[in-house]
């Protein structure tokens, strides 16, 4: 919180105030282009880039003369209303945690999220509406966070990746009851749209749904396909009805297959995608979110034997491993990519080290940060405002010393942030 500009804060609090800002860059990056731009001013009024021209010192301008300046970093796969821990410590929270308990302890990883830079995210599922309460937090200035579009509560099957009540005891699934569509878990096309309507309701941005088993539920395949074709449709053409994205978790390539064919807008993982699935990919058109950095949280957990369930420590292992290279393989396709992480998997926070591991895996520094700036933004359908640093775009801005291109790691010490105007972490 020592990192916070109080004045910005008020500022956001009171969005009326008609404030005109100055930042100096030493450098900007054309993200589209690649070049960087030389000694530039960039003018912000009331959180709104105006112009963006050659430098004009002044006495009242931000002074990010030294540093590299780049848009707002964007993360299109985060939780941030958990976070990774013991599997004996996520057993004791189910019994003794209120929704009030997780949404206290989420602040702080909203708030690391942002001053690492990230300004933007889109959270992918949680319990309790906790992600949209935490965006209006956020929106309404009450506390720090990255400008967020989520998902409400994931859609998935009975038994599926995100049924709350997997593996449950017979004692605590007769006291929770069978979750329904409302709780996001559906079992044919007629709960699929009810459940895409009460996300509506609850005032989500758009529909994450669990295509495939994952890791980290409590059960036996984190592959396997969970939907049938007629389901996946009905999901997608209710949410397109609202206006609303789709963004489907996969491991398994059928459920995959099955999900880019009924339109689904991005595939979150991918991991288990053969040529038929790069394929239909580029065929479609649609998005891959690779997530490398869960892959290998994951993996690196599962070597620890108290730290997953046994039922979740070899789907970690065996399935963690695979995500780089999977990466590799599509971005070598060609295959559309945008950056996510699945933060909260791992630490909040370390959100850019995804950038080293798909740098790592062969993508080009500034295609990887294309995926988490204008690719970001175009998947999320907000092409005009965020991802760029040009005139009309929201004043999201962030600030390193040198190159990223050079050392793309460079983007794990963001230096300042500047999320819609307002300055959260100065120099
Ligand atoms: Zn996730």
């Amino acid at each position: 919180m020592k990192q916070l500009v109080a004045a910005g804060l008020l500022l956001s609090l009171n969005g009326a105030h008609a404030a005109t800002q100055t930042v100096d860059c030493g450098r900007l990056l054309d993200v589209k282009s690649g070049a960087w731009r030389e000694r530039v001013s960039i003018v912000i009024e009331d959180g709104t880039i105006k112009s963006v021209g050659p430098m004009t010192r002044g006495a009242d301008h931000i002074d990010l003369s030294t540093k590299s300046c780049l848009p707002g970093l964007i993360d299109m796969h985060v939780h941030l209303t958990s976070e990774t821990q013991p599997v004996v410590d996520s057993y004791r929270d189910r019994l003794t945690a209120d929704p009030a308990d997780l949404a206290f302890r989420s602040v702080k990883y909203a708030e690391r999220t942002l001053l690492a830079g990230f300004t933007t995210v889109r959270d992918l599922g949680a319990q309790d509406g906790l992600n949209v309460s935490l965006k209006r937090a956020i929106a309404a200035g009450a506390i720090p966070g990255p400008r967020m579009f989520t998902a409400g509560k994931s859609i998935a099957t009975t038994g599926g990746h995100a049924d709350p009540t997997n593996n449950l005891s017979h004692f605590l699934s007769e006291k929770v009851g069978t979750p329904g569509p409302e709780e996001g878990v559906i079992d044919s096309p007629e709960e699929g749209r009810q459940a895409v309507r009460q996300r509506y309701k609850e005032g989500a941005d758009l529909i994450k749904i669990t295509a495939t088993g994952g890791v980290l539920s409590q059960a036996a395949s984190g592959q396997n396909s969970q939907y049938t074709e007629d389901e996946l449709k009905a999901i997608v053409s209710t949410a397109k009805d609202y206006g609303f994205r789709v963004a489907a978790h996969a491991h398994g390539a059928e459920g995959m297959k099955r999900a880019l064919r009924a339109g689904v807008d991005s595939i979150e993982h991918g991991t288990l995608m053969d040529d038929e699935t790069v394929a239909l990919f580029k065929k479609t058109g649609h998005w891959y979110v690779p997530t490398i950095s869960a892959g290998r949280y994951v993996a690196d957990k599962a070597k620890d034997p108290n730290y997953y369930s046994a039922l979740v420590r070899p789907k970690a292992a065996a399935i963690g491993p695979q995500l780089q290279a999977t990466f590799a393989r599509a971005y070598k396709a060609g295959v559309k990519i945008a950056f996510g992480t699945d933060a909260g998997v791992f630490p909040h926070g370390e959100n850019a080290k995804e950038f080293g591991y798909m740098v790592e895996a062969g993508m080009t520094p500034i295609d990887a940060i294309r995926a988490a700036t204008v690719h970001a933004a175009t998947l999320l359908d907000q092409p005009q405002r965020l991802g760029m640093i040009a005139p009309g775009y929201a004043a999201d801005i962030v600030a390193v010393d040198g190159d990223p291109l050079r050392d793309v790691k460079l983007l794990e010490q963001i230096q300042f942030v500047m999320k819609e105007g307002v300055v959260y972490k100065k120099l």
